[in-house]
């Protein structure tokens, strides 16, 4: 089967898009037969060493894949099902979507929806279950379309179109912050009521600031981050799901202990079954398919090793989607 290797040796990681055997594929109680994979900001790391993504050498990238049960030994499946994957660490430290053939657990496998196909699953991927992951964190908090303006981080990528397309579907107004003005016109497209140049968010941070928005989705990590925090309305949320500006929290505690403001931590890797259960189910029924479809590129499987870096450059819009064995 052809699969994207990842190897390592001494220093220097090589990545290709190699002949893999099959009995090479790891342990697992579900073999897939990848119809698509996609390109998340993750794998972007895991592809060119930018960051320690990948635990274990050598490695089948891929944190993400949709496709069709090929065998199976899990009670919940049998071959002809088809099947999404995100995250477990699939692409990290077990072989990921990024080949014709995956094995996995059954366990960290969820049905694919009646209203959804094998490309639309995968064009959601990683990054739109995780937007998904916070709108319902938004929610569990108690945002409500009418509370205030939702502001999004990061619009124009992955996460942040899915989350701008899903806001917009649920009557929330959204204000979406992006690093690349040229992309105003598509943020609209999505539903945003508004485009907020990311420099308002890159400045100086305040303990407070001007009471703006009545909750937000954070990809960005670092000042954007803690500016965000500092300009929410009194009891306002926000989900931080991204690192995309940094690691780094530079804020302080006061809209919290002033505002009440929540700030909620959304994970998708280890997340719970029942929560992607109740996420997909949600995405299967919030998400506008033609927005979907606009904001989704495909790339073919031979181009992601090159596309990677541009990934991180920030110059990617949207989502990514790569027909494997289609
Ligand atoms: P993506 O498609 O590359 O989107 C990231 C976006 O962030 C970029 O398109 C850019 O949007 C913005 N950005 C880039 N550099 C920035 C900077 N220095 N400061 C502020 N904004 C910046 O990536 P993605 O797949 O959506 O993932 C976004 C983030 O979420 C990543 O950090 C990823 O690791 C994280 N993530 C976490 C989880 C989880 O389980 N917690 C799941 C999925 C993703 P604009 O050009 O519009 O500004």
């Amino acid at each position: 089967m052809k699969a994207i290797l990842i190897e390592k040796a001494e220093d220097t990681q090589a990545v290709s898009l190699t002949d893999v055997a099959e009995d090479q594929l790891p342990e697992g109680d579900v073999l897939v037969e990848v119809a698509y994979s996609t390109l998340n900001y993750k794998d972007a790391l895991a592809i060119t060493g930018k960051a320690p993504v990948v635990r274990r050498f050598p490695m089948v990238p891929g944190i993400d894949f949709t496709g069709t049960v090929a065998e199976s030994r899990h009670a919940d499946f049998k071959p002809g099902d088809r099947v999404i994957l995100n995250g477990w660490g699939v692409g990290e430290t077990h072989w990921g979507g990024l080949a014709e053939r995956a094995r996995v657990r059954g366990d960290w496998l969820v049905p694919l929806p009646a209203s959804l196909d094998l490309r639309q699953a995968a064009a959601i991927g990683t990054a739109g279950y995780t937007a998904m992951l916070c709108v319902l964190a938004l929610e569990r908090h108690g945002v409500r379309p009418g509370d205030g303006e939702i502001v999004v981080s990061g619009a124009a990528g992955g996460v942040g179109s899915v989350a701008v397309a899903l806001l917009a579907a649920q009557g929330y107004e959204v204000a979406a912050v992006t690093g690349r003005a040229a992309e105003a016109d598509y943020l609209r497209g999505l539903g945003a009521a508004s485009v907020i140049d990311r420099s308002e968010l890159t400045g100086k941070v305040r303990p407070l600031g001007r009471e703006r928005w009545a909750g937000g989705i954070d990809v960005a990590g670092s000042t954007v981050l803690a500016n965000m925090l500092s300009m929410m309305k009194y009891r306002g949320v926000v989900a931080a799901c991204g690192l995309a500006a940094g690691m780094d929290l530079p804020a302080s505690v006061a809209p919290f202990i002033l505002r009440g403001v929540t700030l909620a931590g959304v994970d998708s890797v280890m997340c719970p079954k029942p929560d992607r259960l109740a996420a997909w189910a949600r995405l299967a029924r919030d998400l506008d398919l033609a927005k979907l479809e606009e904001m989704t590129t495909e790339l073919a499987f031979a181009e992601v090793i090159d596309t990677a870096p541009k990934f991180l450059d920030g110059a990617v819009r949207g989502r990514i989607v790569i027909p494997v064995t289609p």
